[in-house]
């Protein structure tokens, strides 16, 4: 069954998802940080929740979560296990199997913990939605995990298929390709991609979903293993690293602070 997947924006940059099924006009939403212009977009639309995706708790991603259920009570919200978030009905971790009849859509559960300790990803139909992980050109911030985690997280993202699209719940990938830019100054692939980005900016066309084989060729996060980015992370932190995590690690605090 053919989903569409539509964005809609909220706060200053963030995307909450939405599958729609266009033969019954059901629908999922990820990451309902805002309730407002979401139900704003279902009324407009007519189409009927039947389920809700949570990723993290951050706020930005969750508040939403109550008001929506007031109005739809039968809305079924599915949220990671190792998280408190109120509303939640069903607890998922990796491999927990979550379906969506309404949508035709069967998911897969990945443990993807480093921004938070209990962040999940929700794959199916080569889609993945990855909350505050992995971003189009960039990471998500470790505010409760440790680089080991999140390096974990990412190797497992990087697993998928090549064609697997990456909807991350952001727009910083202009921002985020600045800075990759910094770490590779050659690498040709970031210069395309920032003149494409520059482009759909300037339209606001939103840059995701992005294509995980250009995450693998432009974000410096999924590349902590190629040469140039090794030297690179290498001279900056003026010491040599000797293992992927650490280089990992180097990188993360100097996006941190760029
Ligand atoms: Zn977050």
């Amino acid at each position: 069954m053919m989903l569409t997947i539509i964005p809609i924006r909220a706060f200053k940059d963030n995307y909450i998802w939405l599958l729609v099924n266009p033969a019954n006009l059901h629908c999922a939403i990820v990451d309902p940080g805002d309730a407002e212009p979401v139900l704003d977009f279902l009324k407009k639309q007519q189409l009927i929740p039947c389920s809700i995706l949570i990723t993290h708790h951050h706020y930005d991603h969750s508040g939403g979560i109550i008001d929506l259920k007031a109005i739809y009570p039968d809305i079924i919200v599915y949220g990671p296990e190792q998280e408190s978030i109120p509303g939640v009905d069903r607890y998922v971790r990796e491999n927990t199997p979550v379906i969506l009849p309404d949508l035709g859509l069967s998911l897969t559960i990945f443990d993807i913990p480093g921004h938070t300790k209990g962040h999940v990803a929700y794959y199916g139909n080569k889609m993945l939605f990855c909350g505050d992980t992995l971003f189009a050109a960039g990471c998500g911030r470790l505010f409760e995990g440790t680089a080991g985690q999140m390096y974990q997280s990412l190797a497992k993202i990087r697993a998928l298929p090549d064609e697997t699209l990456i909807y991350c719940a952001h727009e910083y990938t202009a921002a985020n390709l600045r800075f990759a830019a910094v770490v590779e100054p050659h690498n040709r692939d970031i210069q395309k991609r920032i003149s494409d980005v520059v482009v759909m900016v300037k339209k606001n066309i939103p840059t995701l979903p992005s294509l995980l084989l250009l995450e693998k060729q432009t974000n410096p996060f999924l590349r902590c293993q190629i040469k140039t980015v090794i030297d690179s992370v290498q001279e900056h932190q003026g010491e040599v690293l000797t293992d992927s995590v650490s280089i990992f690690q180097s990188l993360r605090a100097w996006k941190d602070n760029f």
